[in-house]
Order: structure tokens, then C-alpha cells, then sequence
């Protein structure tokens, strides 16, 4: 058996815990001998993983389910694994679950064919369907669901008391998750999702990868402005409205305006 390391009371961060880097982050939330765990990652660690658990002395068979906060290779590719091992359920965003159940390759990003990516994604069915203002219990604790579109259009984040586990939302280091229109990223939902973010109560946030931090207004405020950027320019392809740039050009064209002239 070895201690507990939690970084909040009943929230241990399996990386954190290991003492070293095994993947996403992955948050183990428990009350009593009751747990669930938010993220699985990779399949390769899921041996790793639930020994850990094991060895931190939580009973394997009271693993309430597993949370995916989307359906991404490396939040979900080690679910089916897990849940077998766990014998317990998978919970996940509507529009998560059918990607999970149907292990699609594209829009989880297992598959990216021009950088020669190409991982399994074994399908995994989901029991619970969840989404915005859904409460999750865990032992005699809760967690309300949260739907944060941006990312992915099934990106879900959870608030436990003054801590959200913001999934890909925001990173420590101002970075935001992939902007990308295959994988069902949008950029006016994302702005919304981190005003939503900014503008609660909550005062940690404990994404999916990198170290957990407080809360910092002016900080979101920074990525707002920089996304906001990206609606009008053409940094994220069809993810922006508009392009001001065609308009000056054609303008420019009409005038008979060139460089240099
Ligand atoms: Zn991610």
C-alpha cells in the first residue's frame, strides 16, 4: 500500500501520485470507498493505472464509472481496457458516446493521416449519457456537469465545489485545446465556454493536461481577446466568420489600388 498524495481533499491527480509524467491528467475523485476517475488516456497505461489505484488502497469493484471529458485518442483510447478490468460503466457527452461506441479515428484524432499518426480506438459502449447541469454523485459528494463546447462540441468539464476540471478548455500556460473543423472544434462556442469559465465561482481549474492553477480573470481574458482575433482571420481555416482581408483586397482591386502603386 502507499499514501495518499491528494492535491485537493478527495481529489488525487494519478500523475501527481506516480511522481511521474504517465499521460493526460488524471483525476481520481473519491468519498469513502467510493470512486470515479476522470480520463483513462492511453490503453498502454492502463495496467499502470489500476494498479496505482490498487495500491492506493481504493476497492476496485466501488469504481462508480468512468468519466471521459471527450472522446479523444489520448483521454479514451484505454476506456474499453479499463472498464473491462473495472467492471464498471463509461459516462460521457451524448455526441462523445457516439464516437466512443463507434471508435471513429478522425474526429478523435487517432488518425491523422499527413503526420502519419494512426492508433487504434477500440469502441467502448456508453451506459450514461450526460450534459449540462447533470449531477454526478460519489459517495456522499457531488459533481455538476458542465457542457464547454470549443474544443470539441462534446467537450465536458465538472465542478466540485470551488475546483473545475476544465478538460481541454485552458491550459497554465494560456495555450487553449486544438482549434480543428474535423474535430468539431468552434470558436464563437469555445469564447462562450471561457467566459462561462471566467465568469463562475469556481477558483482552480484542473485541465486534462499540465499543472492545475487558480483561476486568474485577467489571464482569460488574454485567450479571449487572442480567439476573438482568430474569428477574423485565417489562422483556423472555416473555424473563422470572416475574413476582413478579401474585402480590403477586393476593394483595393476595384480602386485599382496595388502595392506599390
Ligand atoms: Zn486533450
Amino acid at each position: 500500500m502507499i499514501t495518499r498524495k491528494p492535491i485537493f481533499p478527495n481529489v488525487i491527480e494519478l500523475n501527481v501520485q506516480a511522481g511521474h509524467l504517465i499521460g493526460c491528467n488524471l483525476y481520481l475523485i473519491y468519498d469513502k470507498d467510493e470512486w470515479l476517475l476522470i480520463d483513462i488516456g492511453y490503453e498502454e497505461h492502463v495496467d499502470e493505472i489500476v494498479d496505482l489505484i490498487r495500491d492506493l488502497d481504493f476497492p476496485l469493484s466501488k469504481c462508480k464509472t468512468l468519466l471521459a471529458t471527450h472522446a479523444d485518442v489520448d483521454h479514451c483510447q484505454g476506456l474499453a481496457k479499463a472498464k473491462q478490468m473495472l467492471k464498471t460503466t463509461v459516462t460521457a457527452h451524448p455526441k462523445a458516446a457516439d464516437l466512443l461506441e463507434s471508435g471513429d479515428r478522425l474526429q478523435t484524432f487517432a488518425e491523422i493521416h499527413a503526420q502519419g499518426i494512426s492508433e487504434p480506438m477500440p469502441k467502448v459502449t456508453v451506459e450514461h449519457r450526460v450534459n449540462d447541469g447533470d449531477c454526478i454523485s460519489i459517495g456522499g459528494l457531488e459533481m455538476t456537469v458542465w457542457s464547454t463546447p470549443g474544443h470539441a462540441d462534446s467537450q465536458l468539464a465538472f465542478q466540485f465545489g470551488n475546483l473545475l476540471f476544465s478538460g481541454d478548455n485552458i491550459y497554465r500556460d494560456e495555450g487553449v485545446g486544438a482549434i480543428d473543423a474535423h474535430h468539431g472544434s468552434d470558436i464563437p462556442s469555445f469564447i462562450k465556454s471561457l467566459e462561462r469559465i471566467r465568469d463562475s465561482s469556481v477558483e482552480w481549474l484542473l485541465p486534462s493536461h499540465g499543472p492545475y492553477f487558480r483561476k486568474d480573470p485577467a489571464m482569460i481574458d488574454r485567450v479571449l481577446k487572442r480567439l476573438n482575433g482568430y474569428l477574423h482571420l485565417s489562422d483556423f481555416g472555416t473555424c473563422a466568420i470572416d475574413w476582413p482581408l478579401m474585402k480590403q483586397w477586393e476593394q483595393e482591386i476595384a480602386e485599382g489600388r496595388y502595392p506599390g502603386n
